[in-house]
């Protein structure tokens, strides 16, 4: 049997990015920890012999300081997508003009370091519309891969509130989908094609774990593991099985908090895991993905997402299932 595809992600939100989600003051000086993480990302990723895609924050395109960090993943060889200009996590509730205003400036600042078109997109807490899609059709996206199906939704945002007691009742009323809603659930962990106004856009949902839909992004099993590394790496291990078994090709996602610290990052500190010792971090996100890429022929989104394309995928016509 041939070795199955799968691929690998990484969004890379800056500290701000958690800062103002949090409702934490000080984020509108855009503090970054790119120095820090990307050069620690890239050799990591080196190291493995991986390809993965960077879903990169047009803001920190934008600005002069992160310069430096933007080209280094772009001279490495690796994708570059779209994950927003402001990394707002109420993405669904811009209107038309505000996206097209929004993809605009993140196209032109990552195209002015890198040299590249994005062609693929990621929205901000997993926050898509109908608008967005239209938006992404409209400028030639090949494909989104947004999507999380999870039942447990509800109980992530109540959990990120518990966390964040400085969010404001204004944005929690913008936060009211963060993490998206129970019956996202129901939605297929395989590829699928948005039909939008005649056009086809690739969807490539974020894998949670078969039939129970419990995530299993590194963040997730690496804050499992600081209660019992021996049941989180159970965890991921059943996790692939239950891909394989079922002809799930999984796609995996990384975040910058899974290669720093709290002594990277003091701001952050009380975030999950983020008092794990960095060594410690490292050498369990490194055996995840040793795990990964003997099980799994690893590739980028965009090779993901041509490689779907060529199947026979479910077509869902996209303003029906916003309904
Ligand atoms: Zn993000």
């Amino acid at each position: 049997m041939d070795i199955m595809l799968a691929s690998l992600s990484l969004d890379l939100d800056n500290q701000w990015a958690y800062m103002k989600t949090s409702g934490d003051a000080g984020w509108e000086s855009y503090p970054s920890y790119l120095d820090v993480c990307v050069p620690r990302i890239l050799k990591f990723l080196k190291e493995r012999d991986l390809p993965i895609t960077f879903f990169v924050v047009g803001k920190d395109a934008d600005l002069e300081k992160n310069h430096n960090s933007i080209l280094q993943i772009s001279e490495a060889g690796y994708e570059i997508a779209n994950h927003s200009f402001m990394h707002e996590p109420w993405l669904h509730l811009y209107s038309k003009d505000e996206l097209g205003e929004e993809f605009r400036k993140t196209e032109d600042a990552i195209e002015k370091i890198t040299g590249k078109i994005t062609k693929g997109f990621r929205g901000p807490g997993f926050s898509l519309s109908p608008a967005v899609l239209e938006v992404l059709v409209e400028r030639t996206y090949e494909y989104d891969c947004t999507t999380l199906p999870t039942y447990i939704a509800p109980l992530a945002r109540a959990f990120f509130f518990f966390k964040s007691p400085n969010v404001s009742k204004e944005e929690r009323e913008k936060l009211k989908k963060l993490f998206g809603k129970f019956s996202d659930g129901f939605q297929s962990l395989k590829p699928y094609t948005w039909e939008v106004d005649g056009n086809e856009l690739t969807e490539i949902p974020v894998t949670t774990l078969p039939i129970f839909k419990t995530p299993i992004h590194a963040s997730y099993v690496v804050y499992l593991s600081t209660f019992s590394k021996f049941a989180a790496r159970n965890y991921w291990k059943t996790a692939l099985k239950m891909c394989k078994i079922m002809s799930v090709q999984p796609s995996f996602l990384l975040h910058p908090l899974d290669f720093l610290n709290g002594e990277d990052v003091p701001d952050l500190k009380f975030f999950p895991s983020m008092n794990l010792k960095l060594d410690e971090k490292l050498e369990f996100v490194g055996e995840m993905l040793d795990i990964y890429s003997k099980e799994f022929e690893i590739v980028d989104m965009q090779t993901h997402a041509r490689s779907a394309a060529q199947e026979n995928l479910e077509t869902r016509k996209y303003a029906e299932s916003f309904a």
